[in-house]
């Protein structure tokens, strides 16, 4: 059983409910957590405030960076205790949780170190005049977060916020939110004061929008579905506060003739199988050049059959997807694209010995799937890439923004234009040239176009999100 934890301690909740969290690789519940209610997101906020008005908001950005970088330590202590909570919570393989905790660590080395490195600039203005621009945090921040990657999420949203002054107040995924918890109680452990820090677990239609609403809260970070994304949008133009958004994809991978297919075919695999994928910017479309679709496909389907899920501790492809819910939308798509006719080009398997009640879904690789299917429209959020045949770069830009997604593409070709021109064409908040993904990418801003949201994360371009700008004009004479 856990519970809230704000203004430095774990508290029961007002309402005293609350919900069973459940093992995705068994079905089974192994918790409880607290069922939070706009009261006790009134508390976090109240606290989180008096943080940023008290001990918190008088640090130096030095000292926040080091209380920061200090967390990123103590993560490295405890590496394998929260790897592990993580698998169990998500139910994603070992080595999943394992590389999520190294890039949750990353995240606070490099915030830690850029804490002080946000600096201000002079503007040459009129005669008798100094003009200086600084950046200052919006005061107190709210987050709400998925249940695909916990760890990274808090590592990725919350830091930036802390390392720019702000105190946060985190409504986690109801699915997974123990190592969250369990990152708080370390931040306190190296000396985050009481209340910079606070997260209210429960229901996204309760905590959640109680959050999104709480006038006492100066910006939003949003991270989860275009149709929660929007609802949260709402809450803050009721009060004209701004927020980011990051809600997904549907994003392609790009393969020229020229490709160096040795190389794309294994990426193209695992940018959908990664993390069962329930990944933002799984590459979960992949985009062949025709006359050489049947070749490519040929060797990307012989990869995709040896794909395994299994259990955190099998430590195969795939784990589990993370509830019934979800595992019933992955199947009704494999239903409907199977109803339909589309191909199966490859399956993967569930491997032998899963437990029975755990939410297992089979690896499958459709194609050629029609345009303007939903396959090709709609993020699916598991295991199931779809391929798509195109005669020339022009039709391959085409395809490649025909959703109204844009987060993340690939492009693969040994042509140097070629790679320019696509690169630039293509409606992404990322592009990569002949690679996917970049093993949590911390230092490179991310975010997307369209329905995958806006407003940008990772790297320095959050610290500008989590900062209003300040011009302070003085006339000396
Ligand atoms: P979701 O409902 O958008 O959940 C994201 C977060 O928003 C959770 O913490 C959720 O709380 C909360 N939430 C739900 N309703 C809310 C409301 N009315 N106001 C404020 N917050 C609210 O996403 P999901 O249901 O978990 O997944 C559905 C689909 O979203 C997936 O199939 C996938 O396509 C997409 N998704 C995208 C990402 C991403 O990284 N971009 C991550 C996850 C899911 P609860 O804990 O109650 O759910
Ligand atoms: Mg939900």
């Amino acid at each position: 059983m856990t519970q809230h934890f704000i203004n430095g301690r774990h508290v029961a909740g007002r309402s005293g409910e609350t919900m069973a969290v459940l093992a995705p690789a068994t079905g089974e519940e192994f918790t409880r957590i607290a069922c939070g209610t706009a009261e006790d997101i009134d508390d976090a906020v109240k606290a989180a405030r008096a943080a940023y008005e008290g001990a918190w908001g008088r640090l130096t950005a030095a000292e926040r960076g080091r209380l920061i970088a200090k967390l990123g330590l103590k993560v490295l202590d405890h590496f394998d205790e929260l790897a592990k909570i993580e698998a169990q919570d998500t139910g994603k393989p070992m080595a999943q949780a394992r590389a999520d905790i190294d890039a949750t660590a990353r995240y606070f080395e490099f915030y830690g170190g850029a804490a002080d490195k946000v600096h201000g600039h002079i503007i040459p203005f009129l005669n008798g005049y100094n003009v200086n621009v600084i950046h200052e945090p919006h005061g107190v921040t709210g987050h709400i977060l998925p249940w695909n990657y916990p760890a990274q999420m808090f590592g990725r949203s919350l830091t930036a916020a802390l390392a720019m002054g702000n105190a946060v107040v985190l409504k986690p995924a109801e699915e997974a939110c123990q190592t969250a918890l369990r990152l708080a109680v370390l931040a306190s452990e190296v000396g985050f004061p009481d209340g910079a820090i606070n997260i209210v677990t429960g229901r996204g239609h309760e905590a959640g929008a109680a959050l999104s609403a709480h006038h006492g809260v100066d910006f939003m970070s949003f991270t989860g579905s275009p149709e929660v994304g929007r609802m949260v949008q709402h809450a803050c133009a009721e009060h004209l506060i701004p927020c980011t958004l990051e809600l997904g994809g549907k994003s392609p991978q790009i393969v020229f003739d020229d490709a160096d297919f040795d190389v794309a075919v294994p990426i193209v695999c695992k940018a959908i199988v990664q993390n069962t994928g329930q990944t933002c910017s799984a590459g979960s479309r992949v985009l062949v050049q025709s006359h050489v679709y049947d070749e490519f496909m040929g060797a990307v389907a012989k990869e995709f059959t040896k794909l395994r899920a299994g259990t955190p501790e099998m430590d195969l492809d795939c784990g589990p997807v993370i509830n019934a819910r979800q595992r019933g939308r992955v199947q009704s798509f494999v239903d409907q694209a199977r109803e339909a006719g589309i191909p199966v080009i490859a399956e993967g398997a569930i491997a032998q010995g899963v437990p029975n009640g755990g939410f297992y879904v089979t690896p499958t690789l459709f194609g050629k799937v029609p345009r303007g299917n939903r396959l090709e429209q709609e993020e699916v959020f598991g295991p199931v890439l779809a391929a798509f045949p195109f005669s020339d770069e022009a039709d391959a830009i085409k395809l490649a923004n025909s959703t109204e997604y844009g987060l993340v593409a690939a492009v693969w070709t040994r042509d140097g234009g070629r790679q320019q021109r696509v690169a630039k064409k293509v409606r992404a908040g990322q592009v990569f040239i002949n690679g996917y993904g970049a093993g949590g990418g911390i230092e490179l801003p991310f975010g997307g176009t369209g329905k995958s949201g806006h407003g940008r994360e990772k790297g320095f371009a959050a610290l500008e999100e989590f900062a209003v700008t300040k011009t302070i004009v003085h006339k000396h004479g």
